[in-house]
């Protein structure tokens, strides 16, 4: 196909995991790329600094990577190459209890079910085929609504990945493995009672056991960092300090690709869209917010049992009927009195992260969108509460609310990490019920960020689904 001579083959707006992604596919095709991005730096949620004390180096915003060692796509990518090493705690999580114990989770089927008393079995029953199958349904997983390749398989995946996490921790019987998989499933930031609860929570459970949650050595921004350098050796040009209020600031190209949320995608480029489009895109949900905390540490975090002091993630919640009541909770307005708490502690296993014997540690739990309430007591007594010394290890604190996390970065928009709620109304069909959710109403605009299947995490494949369709319909590719 001949197209006219324009600036740039395309343009992608935001440098966030999926945009970086959505450019290299495109650069790697042979178009001339362009990647803007608002901030001074690169990364969206990819970013690290020095948040407390100097040399204490703070994930500002992701910081444990199962989605991105699984990704399809960042697979095929030589990230290595250009810097990128990832660390794999022993243990990918640990989930401790009042009673002093926890349940872990470690890429052992055998070994994590081992742990888990009377539902050993039960455990291996679930998993087991999971693993198995995931790398045949994985493209299909984490991506938008089509026939799969392997219908069967993601039948059978998709049976349980669609029921509420309620629903499928039936099957256990112990507290220990009910916590474990509450944990899993409540990092999708709504009650447990929702259809496809459950999806969050098998997705992290079978990345834990085919690969690890590693944490990426020196910080998350060099997943970023990596991702920059292969597109621009690619031919990739980058340009920062560029906030896009309107596509009619943009140098001219063939297509265009942005790394934002519906809504700031209405003011971009709302006059460009059909009516019914810009009405789906008003009627967008988006989900509870975060309330982010990090620390520097005089000592690791002392957690009485001792599975914590392996794993690169521990899952604060106690049991089932505590985590689901405080997600509940927090769905409905409310601020959780003990909330679950998601706490990662990476200078544990790299010391890169903070000056010799000292430490870091990053957190946060949900709270209602908008919420300016500040949670750093109530955090802390919660992980006080399963490691006893815990506040007097504390040298410095660096925290974030929903408006600050929303200031910092305009795609987190109420605080909301997952770019819209990831329930079963948005979970295929974000931001609008459409052929292609990628694709807007207007010709070559396509939108790309965690608002389009599979939604949050730093994997790049809302990116890449975006990208392919872009070549496909601009490109002739
Ligand atoms: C506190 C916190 C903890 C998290 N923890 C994890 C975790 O441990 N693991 C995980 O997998 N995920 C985690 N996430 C979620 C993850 O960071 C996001 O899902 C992911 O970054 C989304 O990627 P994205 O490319 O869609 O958007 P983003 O990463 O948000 O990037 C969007 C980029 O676009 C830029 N931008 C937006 N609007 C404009 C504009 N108009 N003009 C120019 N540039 C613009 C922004 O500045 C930003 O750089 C966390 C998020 C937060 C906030």
């Amino acid at each position: 196909m001949q197209l006219e001579k324009r600036d740039y083959d395309a343009i992608v707006v935001g440098s966030g995991p999926n945009g970086l992604a959505a450019a290299i596919l495109m650069q790697q095709k042979g178009l001339s790329v362009l990647l803007i991005e608002g901030k001074e730096t690169i990364g969206g949620g990819l970013r690290s600094a020095e948040l407390t004390l100097p040399g204490y180096l703070h994930d500002i915003c992701s910081a444990v990577h199962p989605l991105a060692v699984a990704s399809p796509f960042f697979e095929t990518l030589p990230l290595g190459d250009y810097g990128l090493e990832y660390i794999f705690p022993p243990i990918a999580a640990a989930h401790p209890f009042d009673n002093g114990t926890a349940a872990i989770i470690k890429k052992s089927i055998e070994e994590t079910a081992r742990l888990l008393g009377a539902d050993e079995q039960a455990y291996i029953n679930l998993m087991q085929p999971l693993v198995k199958d995931w790398p045949m349904i994985a493209p299909d997983a984490l991506g938008p609504l089509h026939f799969p390749n392997h219908p069967l398989t993601m039948a059978k995946f998709g049976l349980k990945a669609l029921t509420s996490a309620t629903h499928l921790a039936r099957r256990f019987k112990t507290p220990e493995a009910q916590g474990l998989f509450a944990g899993m499933a409540a990092h999708s930031i709504q009650p447990l009672t929702n259809l496809a609860t459950s999806a969050e929570a098998l997705v992290l459970m079978i990345s834990a056991h085919l690969k690890g949650w590693p944490i990426p050595k020196g910080g998350s921004n060099q997943i970023a960092n990596a991702l920059a350098s292969y597109f621009i050796s690619l031919g990739g040009k980058i340009e920062t300090n560029f906030y896009v209020k309107s596509l009619d600031q943009l140098p001219s190209s063939h297509a265009v690709l942005l790394d934002v949320t519906p809504k700031q995608l209405l003011q971009i480029a709302g006059h460009r869209f059909s009516l019914l489009y810009n009405w789906q895109l008003e009627r967008y949900r988006y989900g509870p917010g975060v309330f982010k905390i990090d620390w520097a540490l005089d000592a690791p975090i002392p957690f009485t049992a001792a599975g914590c002091h392996e794993a690169g993630t521990v899952h604060i919640g106690n049991t089932f009927a505590e985590i689901a009541q405080g997600e509940q909770q927090i769905w409905d307005g409310k601020i959780a009195e003990k909330p679950f708490v998601l706490l990662s502690q990476p200078s544990l296993f790299d010391t890169s992260r903070a000056p010799e014997g000292k430490h870091t540690a990053w957190a946060y739990c949900h709270v209602p969108g908008g919420s300016t309430t500040d949670m750093t007591v109530i955090i802390e007594n919660q992980v006080e509460r399963f490691a006893p010394g815990f506040k007097d290890t504390i040298l410095a604190k660096h925290t974030m609310n929903t408006a600050q996390i929303e200031e910092y970065n305009p795609n987190y928009i109420g605080g909301d990490i997952n770019g819209g709620v990831i329930d079963i109304g948005q979970l295929f069909t974000r931001p609008a019920l459409r052929w292609s959710p990628y694709k807007t109403s207007a010709k070559g605009i396509y939108i790309c960020s965690s608002s389009t299947p599979p939604g949050g995490g730093v994997h790049g494949m809302c990116g890449y689904h975006a990208a392919k369709k872009a070549l496909r319909d601009v490109f002739d590719r």
